[in-house]
């Protein structure tokens, strides 16, 4: 058993912010990254992902608070640690190799003990590449080449990898494959990650946590379940997936349950909450329907005027202006939002 209790803790993060003249695009961040976990970080474009990444890796200062990397203060909001006595590995969107060196140089740079060879050898096996070693970056394809990058930023172990939108410059086809080589070199090498993604679904299928940032805050952090089931605001509910917000009385009356009714509360209705029959004497009408090749997904108008979506298979197609009974899924109590979306 291990004595020290901090020894779990890769990252911690405590209070940390950043300025860019009057722009703050870091606002008092705190979490904490557990040995072994990838984080990832989501939101949308300029909500200050990228700064807080690099303030991890050293190439932005923090301006108060602190960064503790496997127990060492590496920013204490005065002095910071570069990046290179930092032990972090970073990948970034644009693959930054060296082109005029061979693949295996390019993973070779950073290891600068005795076990070069070795250690080059048994990263391109890792990424699938062992036959590439004498090949040179513009001879490969874009996802080698983001394999080689992760190989050469997990050559000299970290302690922490960083990725900021490594896959984003890939065609989806291959993003994906990319994407679940990169999870699973991650996980077999046991070197915890912070992931910075826009795409909430990358987010949600790679992270064991999900942080979602607005303006510099995180404003929800938890499993990808917890953030996509039981959002802490409208923000993170409609940025997380597709979601329709509707007075609880109303969602209330959608589901079998009894819910308190009137008490103004706004609750989220994802298009998989929600199912529907034809029926003349329904509570709602079908006023759209868009395919989306495996499944369709249906606008229906409650009595209120207010819209909720739902998804149906693609065999199962309902015309527009047909009356239906829509119901909440049993499993699917809407939760209750706070609606701060407008602020
Ligand atoms: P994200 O990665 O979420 O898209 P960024 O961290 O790149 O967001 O940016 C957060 C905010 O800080 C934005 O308003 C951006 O314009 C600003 N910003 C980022 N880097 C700089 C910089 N070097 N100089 C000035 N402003 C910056």
């Amino acid at each position: 058993m291990n004595a020290d209790p901090t020894a779990a803790i890769a990252l911690q993060v405590d209070d940390v912010s950043k300025r860019f003249g009057d722009t703050v695009a870091v606002d008092h961040v705190s979490f904490e990254l557990s040995a072994h976990e990838l984080l990832a970080l989501v939101g949308p474009s300029g909500c200050g992902k990228s700064t807080l990444l690099r303030m991890l890796a050293g190439l932005h200062g923090t301006e108060s608070g602190s960064i503790t990397l496997g127990g060492t203060v590496v920013d204490d909001g005065h002095r910071a640690l570069p990046p290179e006595r930092r032990r972090v590995g970073l990948v970034f969107q644009e693959h930054a190799l060296f082109p005029h060196l061979s693949v295996a140089d390019n993973v070779g740079f950073g290891v600068r003990d005795g076990t070069t060879r070795e250690r080059v050898a048994e990263m391109l096996n890792v990424v699938g590449l062992a036959q590439y070693g004498e090949r040179y970056p513009h001879e490969l394809s874009g996802g080698e080449r983001q394999r080689v990058a992760l190989a050469r930023a997990l050559a000299p172990r970290p302690a922490l990898m960083l990725l900021d939108e490594p896959f984003a410059s890939l065609d989806p086809n291959l993003r994906a494959r990319v994407r679940d080589d990169v999870v699973r070199i991650l996980r077999s090498s046991g070197t915890p990650a912070v992931f910075v993604t826009h795409d909430q679904n990358e987010a949600l299928a790679v992270g064991d946590r999900v942080a979602v940032m607005r303006s510099g805050r995180v404003v929800q952090i938890g499993p990808p379940e917890d953030v996509f089931h039981a959002p802490a605001s409208r923000f993170v509910a409609a940025f997380m997936g597709e979601a329709d917000f509707v007075h609880r009385s109303e969602a209330g009356r959608l589901a079998d349950e009894r819910w308190p009714t009137d008490d103004g509360a706004l609750v989220m209705v994802r298009p998989d909450d929600v199912t529907f029959t034809a029926d003349a004497a329904g509570n709602a009408r079908v006023t759209g329907a868009e395919f989306r090749g495996s499944v369709w997904n249906y606008a229906l108008e409650l009595e209120s005027g207010a819209t909720v979506h739902a998804i149906r298979s693609h065999l199962e197609h309902v015309a527009l202006g047909t009356t239906v009974t829509a119901v909440i899924r049993p499993g699917h109590r809407p939760v209750a939002v706070a609606d701060d979306v407008a602020v």
